[in-house]
């Protein structure tokens, strides 16, 4: 199977490689397209992001790059957009919609930076509730979705990346099922980010193993997604997703093309 992946950072945002580096990588992979969805600029908080004033730059290399290499692979310009980020003021082929952040009375959380900083999230910002927590972040997540209709759902349950959300308990699994269903009703596209599982903080994709026979029950679209900040990470963990979503019941993941989606059997 020729892999797909539009979840890709480089020096644009907080990735390791430019976008040619990372184009390369993708044809010496045999990859069957690549597409770039560096971060939103987000004003609450300028590290990760890309400024207002690179946008024009990162759309004119992509979309060079795109007809450089258009006879080797398909080259897609999208976007991660976070909650806090106003659209991008370019014409883009996706949209990602992801949440990086809780804001609550004035404090900033970047709630999947560290583990520190997630702590520091529930203690200051919900007197401990983890579960308030999560319901914040679910809150941010769907009215994300709803406004944005996005191409992609990213990251669905990224705020379970450092282990500290009580996922064995049957009020997060209900609040998580919840979103998953909302966020479904308005991008049936949810993806299977094996981010978390490079970077060391996870062993399974998100959203996590449980959530998955819900995506299946109300009709969401598994898209891998790899979350690469370097080239070494490109399609990591993409034959281990695809077997994890058979053992589901999914029979098709879709792969995003120049029409759109196209449903892959697996
Ligand atoms: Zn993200
Ligand atoms: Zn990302």
């Amino acid at each position: 199977m020729q892999y797909v992946n539009l979840h890709n950072h480089t020096v644009y945002s907080d990735g390791k490689n430019t976008v040619r580096e990372n184009v390369e990588a993708a044809i010496r992979l045999g990859m069957g397209a690549i597409g770039f969805s560096d971060h939103s600029y987000t004003a609450i908080d300028e590290r990760y992001c890309m400024m207002p004033d690179q946008y024009e730059v990162y759309e004119r290399e992509i979309r060079a790059i795109a007809a450089e290499y258009e006879d080797q692979i398909p080259v897609y310009l999208g976007i991660e957009l976070d909650y806090f980020s106003d659209m991008p003021t370019f014409a883009t082929d996706y949209i990602i919609a992801s949440v990086h952040y809780i804001v609550k009375d004035g404090a900033v959380h970047a709630i999947d930076s560290s583990p520190e900083k997630q702590m520091r999230c529930f203690e200051e910002s919900f007197g401990g509730d983890r579960l308030a927590m999560a319901r914040a972040y679910y809150e941010n997540l769907t009215a994300h979705v709803r406004r944005t209709k996005p191409t992609l759902v990213g990251h669905f349950d990224v705020i379970t990346k450092f282990s500290l959300i009580p996922e064995d308990d049957a009020r997060y699994r209900d609040l998580a099922r919840d979103a998953l269903t909302e966020v479904v009703k308005h991008c049936p596209y949810v993806e299977i980010n094996t981010g978390a599982i490079s970077r060391g903080w996870r062993t399974t994709p998100y959203p996590q193993s449980y959530l998955l026979s819900h995506l299946k029950e109300i009709g969401g679209r598994p898209v891998l997604g790899a979350d690469s900040h370097s080239i070494q990470h490109l399609t990591f963990g993409y034959d281990e997703a695809v077997e994890l979503l058979r053992s589901y019941g999914f029979p098709s993941i879709f792969a995003f093309g120049k029409g759109g989606y196209e449903e892959v059997k697996i």
